[in-house]
């Protein structure tokens, strides 16, 4: 296997920028989910990984060497679109050994390369079986198997789930994600669905109109968003924001919110006075009758172990994940505390976090 390095990267369409100078690597085994909404720029990334598309600037490094202008054919990578493509008329064994007979492989090899393939997905016991009569997971595993008997350097799946009903797709979430602890291959993995990224990903890409907004790990994304629209786009209920105008200065631990002091982690920049927003996540939020900072409830949702209630405040409707023991009237009086150490600042303007001692130990790149 071999890690991906992409310096600069763009990618031009006429005059619209899909891709805008992205640069990040993937080191040998790693697990990358590139994630973000429809049309934001992932499988154009992909594409060009592949070498299905040429860059119209910057650089590609697959296990360091500059492939940037090599053919696809000549960049031993598997792409994998979905999961299920299979040739109905051939056995188990067939579909997996297909690739390597195009290849002019010697037939004792691909039976051996088969087989230890087959032992890997546990789908040895039915290599002579026809693919028309497998079950959904067994046909996925023979089609995992026949893009990793290749043994390429690195795999590229473009939304390889996309097709499958949410059941099934949590089942092969998985699969995917045990199969990769087992063989490590660098895996450059897109979605538009957070619970697959994080699920599956050692790093993650958010992008945005073809901006990498953050990389990291899927924790430093979740509990240090970079960005206000990294906050939202990751989490159920998303991040809340609560605005606020202040000129908060470097050293302060705490914000005036709706005429009440708010603590919060100690702030790195002197900002002038702007417009401020301070994220928490539902969970970050518990009710205390002790809390000057109040809000009506405005609706809830039970979840069984837990409950989603919606409080209307000075500052906007925000959401709390709070124990489902305690039923809520609509309307009725809440004060709401949060979890200091954990609650991230925004400048509404940038939609940048604003540095605080919570990003003192984050890493990007
Ligand atoms: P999706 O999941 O919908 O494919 P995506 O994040 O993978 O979304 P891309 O397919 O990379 O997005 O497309 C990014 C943008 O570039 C889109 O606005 C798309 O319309 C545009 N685009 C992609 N390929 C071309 C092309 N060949 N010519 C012109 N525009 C293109």
């Amino acid at each position: 296997m071999a890690g991906i390095r992409i310096e600069n990267l763009r990618k031009e369409f006429g005059s619209f920028v899909a891709v805008e100078d992205s640069s990040f690597t993937v080191h040998d085994g790693e697990f990358l989910a590139l994630l973000g909404p429809s049309g934001c720029g992932k499988t154009t990334t992909l594409r060009m990984i592949a070498g299905l598309e040429l860059p119209s600037s910057g650089k590609i490094y697959l296990d360091g060497e500059d492939v940037t202008f090599n053919r696809a054919s000549a960049r031993d990578i598997a792409f994998v679109f979905q999961l299920f493509a299979l040739y109905p008329h051939m056995n188990v064994r067939k579909n997996i050994g297909f690739p390597l007979l195009s290849q002019g492989m010697p037939k004792a090899e691909i039976r051996q390369r088969v087989e230890e393939t087959a032992r890997l997905l546990q789908i040895d016991h039915i290599l002579n079986r026809s693919v028309s009569g497998l079950a959904g997971g067994d046909r996925q595993r023979v089609a995992l198997g026949r893009a990793i008997v290749r043994r390429p350097k690195c795999f590229l799946m473009d939304e390889p789930l996309g097709t499958l009903d949410a059941e099934f797709r949590e089942i092969m979430v998985h699969e995917l994600r045990e199969l990769h602890n087992r063989i490590h291959a660098t895996t450059v993995y897109v979605t538009h669905d957070q619970h697959e990224a994080m699920a599956m990903a050692d790093k993650i890409a958010v992008m945005n109109h073809g901006v990498i907004e953050q990389f990291g790990t899927p924790q430093e994304i979740y509990a240090k968003p970079a960005t206000m629209y990294v906050a939202d786009f990751i989490g159920s209920p998303p991040m809340n924001f609560m605005r606020f105008t202040s000129g908060l200065k470097n050293g302060d631990r705490s914000i005036l919110l709706d005429g009440v002091d708010v603590a919060v982690p100690e702030i790195h920049k002197d900002m002038a006075e702007s417009e401020l927003a301070l994220g928490v996540r539902p969970e970050h939020i518990r009710f205390s009758d002790a809390s000057a900072l109040r809000g009506a409830v405005y609706g809830s949702e039970y979840l069984g172990t837990n409950q989603v209630v919606a409080v209307e405040t000075q500052s906007g409707l925000i959401k709390a994940r709070v124990p489902a023991n305690r039923s809520f009237q609509i309307g009725e009086r809440v004060g709401l505390e949060f979890n200091p150490a954990k609650l991230a600042l925004f400048d509404c303007t940038s939609g940048r976090a604003v540095p605080s001692s919570l990003y003192q130990e984050t890493r990007h790149g």
